[in-house]
């Protein structure tokens, strides 16, 4: 159960939508922001620091807002949901609801919102690369999940090197895992993740299996959620079978539990692989 912070009716002057009119003249819009976090070290120690202030959500909120114009209130709200997670790192969920009831349409009305429920995720990435400059790959490709909006790194073990697994006679290659938090739902996260690769040299279409590859980014656990859509399958089919992924990750993560084998990362890593998951 989570404690709830809530701003309501909070005005903001703007220019944000697709009417020229908007753009030019501008509007009154109103934001209610419900930020879901834990109190209870507040209430505790009645010291501010321990909380959000309201005072502080205001005036980030006001200036987030002013900091560009945006046609469409779904995309104010979902930057403003961004920078808030960004801001506040004890922010677990949210819900923002921006209405305008000014907005010039041909129609009697008494107000047009949209509200938007936003939740960190954790995710876990496994990283590696073994073709072309690798550590400056997975570099690059690490600072590239920070930036993105949706997306925070927030621990991650160095790489390693290791011997590749498989037939094929390729270089080295290097791994880890990272923990994120994303507020992409599963199959985005895993597009963009995509996008990262292919922007990193790789051609999906003329890859070897098990071949190199400037740069892989696997999904390992996203939360405790079991996923199997045809593209994606999370927890990851073949993580407990690879030592470069269950070693870094059990540094990360010892006591998360798999989510469909029910044993920790910590007790998968040291296990013999092959017995625990083989389809
Ligand atoms: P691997 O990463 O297992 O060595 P590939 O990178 O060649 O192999 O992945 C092949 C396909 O696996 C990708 O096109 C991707 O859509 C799919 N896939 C399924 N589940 C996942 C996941 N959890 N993480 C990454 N890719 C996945
Ligand atoms: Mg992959």
């Amino acid at each position: 159960m989570m404690d709830e912070i809530c701003i309501k009716g909070l005005r903001l002057f703007g220019y944000h939508g697709v009417y020229p009119e908007e753009e030019e003249r501008g509007q009154d819009f109103y934001i209610d922001l419900k930020l879901f976090l834990s109190t209870q070290a507040a209430g505790i120690s009645d010291e501010l620091e321990d909380s959000i202030s309201y005072e502080e959500v205001c005036e980030f909120v006001t200036a987030e807002f002013k900091k560009k114009r945006y046609r469409l209130i779904e995309a104010v709200a979902e930057n403003l949901s961004c920078a808030l997670f960004r801001k506040y790192t004890g922010l677990s969920e949210l819900e923002l609801k921006l209405s305008k009831p000014e907005a010039p349409l041909d129609a009697v009305f008494e107000d047009v919102s949209v509200t938007i429920r936003r939740k960190k995720h954790v995710v876990y990435i496994a990283y590696g690369a073994n073709e072309g400059d690798s550590l400056r790959q997975i570099e690059d490709s690490i600072a590239m999940v920070d930036k993105d909006p949706f997306c925070k790194v927030v621990r991650m073990t160095r790489p390693i090197q290791s011997t590749p697994y498989g037939d094929v006679v390729q270089n080295d290659f290097y791994n880890g895992v990272l923990e994120i938090y994303t507020l992409y739902n599963p199959v985005d996260l895993m597009k963009r993740l995509h996008e990262i690769e292919r922007f990193q040299g790789l051609d999906r279409d003329k890859k070897i299996h098990w071949g190199p590859r400037p740069l892989d980014l696997d999904i390992l656990l996203y939360d405790n959620e079991v996923i199997d859509l045809p593209g994606l399958t999370v927890p990851h089919r073949d993580m407990v079978n690879r030592d470069f992924v269950m070693i870094p990750l059990a540094e990360l993560a010892p006591h998360v539990r798999h989510p469909l084998l029910g044993l920790t990362i910590g007790e998968l890593a040291k296990k013999p692989m092959e017995k625990h998951l083989r389809k």
